[in-house]
């Protein structure tokens, strides 16, 4: 059976321990392509106006398999660790896009405060295999992500860059930017319009949450006076606070309009960069978003940091 995987959202946190998991479980898998102007098309045509950017192009990359596949791949995300949760959309949008879609749609919930057994029966439930063969499958399937995890975390690499065994190992140096945002801004280069390889190309040297280790995350996520109560969110705060003790030379903040959690955190990362005195970007997209005025945007910041710490 084809199954159709998007290149969207949790694609970028998720990637091996799906692709891992279902072929073990001998689906034939498809995955939808990078992000490109007919995606983003099809999902502003399909989504509800008030979604934000990043569920646009989910739907735009489900529009762009469902006449490939047998079925299409979309986990009901609602809970990864302990009193965190993820945002209300990503819970919701298995219901907001099954009704638009020609092909069947798997969503499994994932749901770890209800503990592994549960994801286990949910998923031989969902893609009508034997408990035991999903559970065999899906230990491969974290070992996998355990490994594109740490490979990522040492040798400094992006998502996609792991994903595609590359082996780069950036040198650290003392022009490092540290990028904050939700990995599906991070990484889609469509959407962000290449900013990795924008700041790359004029020698700066992009820092990451996914190339720091997790427990300094979860330390300085600690040092807030409140723990937040969404799971990215708390992700991102954490690594705002390490990228000060970094001491990078400036922090680019990544947010999609109509973010509600985006919004909140913003203020936040606002106030502890004014609080260092480490100068922050703040960028936030949507489908309107044009090339010309970010990089504009871009190069007046890199220009200041330069101006500031002359190499
Ligand atoms: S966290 Fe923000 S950008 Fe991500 S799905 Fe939720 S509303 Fe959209």
């Amino acid at each position: 059976m084809k199954l159709g995987i998007p290149r969207a959202l949790l694609y970028y946190d998720h990637a091996p321990l799906w692709s891992t998991l279902l072929e073990g479980l001998g689906f034939e898998l498809v995955i939808s392509p990078p992000t490109n102007k007919a995606i983003l098309d099809l999902g502003v045509n399909r989504a509800p106006d008030e979604a934000c950017l990043p569920v646009k192009i989910c739907y735009g990359h489900l529009a762009a398999l469902e006449e490939k596949v047998d079925a299409l791949f979309l986990p009901r995300m609602v809970s990864e660790r302990p009193k965190t949760f993820f945002c209300p959309k990503l819970m919701g949008l298995p219901d907001m896009v099954r009704p638009e879609l020609a092909a069947e749609l798997f969503s499994p919930l994932v749901d770890l405060r209800r503990g592994k057994r549960e994801l286990i029966r949910q998923l031989s439930d969902t893609l009508d295999r034997g408990q035991r063969q999903v559970r065999e499958a899906l230990g491969f399937a974290e070992r996998s992500l355990n490994r594109f995890l740490k490979k990522m975390q040492e040798e400094k690499l992006t998502p996609l860059e792991a994903l595609a065994g590359r082996s780069l190992r950036r040198k650290a140096s003392q022009r490092q930017i540290g990028l904050l945002g939700h990995p599906y801004l991070l990484y889609d280069s469509f959407l962000n319009m290449g900013l990795i390889s924008f700041l790359e190309e004029r020698g700066f040297f992009p820092l990451t949450a996914q190339m720091l280790p997790p427990q300094q995350i979860q330390r300085c996520a600690e040092k807030l006076p409140k723990k937040l109560f969404w799971s990215m969110e708390a992700e991102i705060m954490g690594s705002a606070i390490a990228f000060l003790e970094e001491q990078v030379m400036g922090i680019i903040h990544i947010s999609s309009f109509a973010c509600g959690p985006d919004a909140m955190i913003g203020e936040l990362i606002s106030l502890r960069a004014k609080q260092s005195g480490t100068p922050l970007l703040e960028l936030n997209l949507d489908e309107q978003t044009g090339q010309a005025g970010l990089q504009t945007r871009l190069e007046a910041f890199l220009d200041m940091l330069q101006r500031r710490c002359p190499a």
